[in-house]
């Protein structure tokens, strides 16, 4: 499937292009078309799938054929302000090409802030992504318009009742016009996500994506280090895990150079993988790889879905991937056919948010083994906690590419590698 088969307006497919989607992915298949016909949806779809594009794009859509003038066109109400600004960002970039207007609305910020959010809910805006305590401060005021509101939005409505949000969303829904199409996203499905889904939802799509799952038999382990204790701990595991083929994955080809070069300063046999190689550098690389004559790749996730080698035995993550799916995909690599496999992460600071995603998405805690004692102190494994450039970020935050061999080489493990920019 492609997104052209949504004949979704020019604009949308222009932001879309920009935005570097080349195709669906499973949740936007199937939530996309029932959004576009009119209906209430009901999916149970988990961070790192392609939930927020499979509502935005179709309710965006249907904002651009039919606008919305003096009211809020769009409310999405999100349980927190991290996630509420992930998805204005989102916004931003698929409507780039046209004149949508949004704003994310959200506990903590400053008096300027708050004219700002009057003036939207007054006047209107086409999308307001908002945490619900907010939005009840400036519904409590009065000037809050949402007479020709057309899409209500609960996303992670899961964990907006696990935070006590349910009395906030019922006096906002007493609010809403009750012609509207509402669309309820939610990782898992208590019977109280049930009940709130009866009482918001009309005749719903109900869908369902299961996530791929990584094999059983790959062992798992997650390292929780300062970004600086990376090198050394991937020059320690190397050396004592033995392996016939492994493959370090980094989400950015420069991080890809930078490893790659520090790597081969210490004596690994190693080649790397990225985009900025030809075709044929690239395949006569894996050619070599796959023979055994360089047991060491590094590479991006541009071998994470594609590459089907047997003897890979270990995969590393030097960083860990944005997408639950680019996780499965990268220690899938590991374990093929018979063999059996190891994956190890290593979570910097800044990544542990975006790893405690992906731990909920496969529901399973990853086994957080030792770091040797010579490495000095390393932080604790808090994924629930706000961190200083935080994970969930795709632009502007410094949580990926720590830069590999500028690090430590003992003595600083108390520097937080967050502020490293
Ligand atoms: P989400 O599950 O909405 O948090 O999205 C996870 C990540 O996938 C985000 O970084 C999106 O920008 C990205 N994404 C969403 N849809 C697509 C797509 N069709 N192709 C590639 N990446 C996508």
């Amino acid at each position: 499937m492609r997104f052209t088969d949504f004949n979704f307006v020019d604009a949308l497919l222009e932001g879309i292009a920009a935005s570097n989607y080349q195709t669906p992915t499973p949740v936007q298949e199937q939530v996309i078309p029932p959004i576009l016909s009119g209906r209430d949806v009901i999916a149970s779809a988990q961070t790192g799938t392609g939930k927020t594009a499979a509502f935005l794009l179709p309710v965006m859509n249907q904002l651009l054929l039919h606008p919305v003038t003096d009211s809020v066109g769009t409310l999405i109400l999100v349980p927190t302000r991290e996630l509420a600004i992930q998805i204005a960002q989102h916004v931003e970039g698929l409507s780039y090409f046209t004149h949508l207007s949004s704003i994310a609305i959200y506990g903590g910020s400053d008096a300027q802030n708050f004219v700002a959010e009057k003036k939207a809910l007054q006047l209107g805006a086409d999308i307001v992504v908002c945490t619900p305590g907010r939005l009840i401060a400036h519904l409590n005021m009065g000037y809050v318009n949402f007479k020709q509101l057309k899409f209500l939005i609960l996303d992670e409505a899961d964990r907006m009742l696990d935070m006590g949000f349910q009395d906030d969303i019922n006096k906002i829904l007493a609010h809403l016009p009750a012609n509207r199409q509402s669309l309820l996203f939610s990782a898992t499905m208590p019977e109280k996500i049930c009940a709130l889904a009866r009482k918001i939802l009309k005749n719903p799509a109900e869908i369902n994506i299961a996530i791929s799952k990584p094999p059983e038999k790959i062992i798992q382990k997650a390292y929780v280090v300062h970004e600086p204790q990376k090198m050394p701990l991937i020059s320690y595991l190397l050396k004592q895990t033995p392996y016939k083929n492994a493959v370090l994955f980094c989400s950015r080809k420069q991080t890809v150079k930078e490893l790659t070069r520090s790597l081969k300063r210490t004596g690994f046999t190693v080649e790397e993988i990225h985009s900025d190689l030809e075709q044929t550098v690239r395949e006569n690389t894996l050619s070599a790889f796959a023979s055994g004559r360089v047991p060491l790749l590094v590479a991006t996730d541009i071998i994470s879905r594609g590459i089907d080698i047997d003897t890979i035995d270990l995969v590393v993550n030097w960083d860990v991937p944005d997408d639950g799916e680019d996780y499965v995909h990268r220690i899938g690599r590991t374990a093929r056919a018979e063999a059996d496999g190891t994956a190890y992460t290593l979570v910097s600071k800044a990544d542990q948010r975006k790893f405690g995603a992906i731990e909920a998405l496969l529901e399973k805690q990853v086994e957080k083994a030792p770091v040797p004692a010579e490495l000095g102190p390393t932080p604790a494994y808090e994924p629930n906690k706000r961190q200083a450039g935080g994970g969930r970020f795709k632009r502007g935050g410094s949580s990926r590419g720590g830069r590999p061999g500028h690090g430590h080489r003992g003595g600083n493990a108390h520097r937080d590698p967050s502020n490293r920019k």
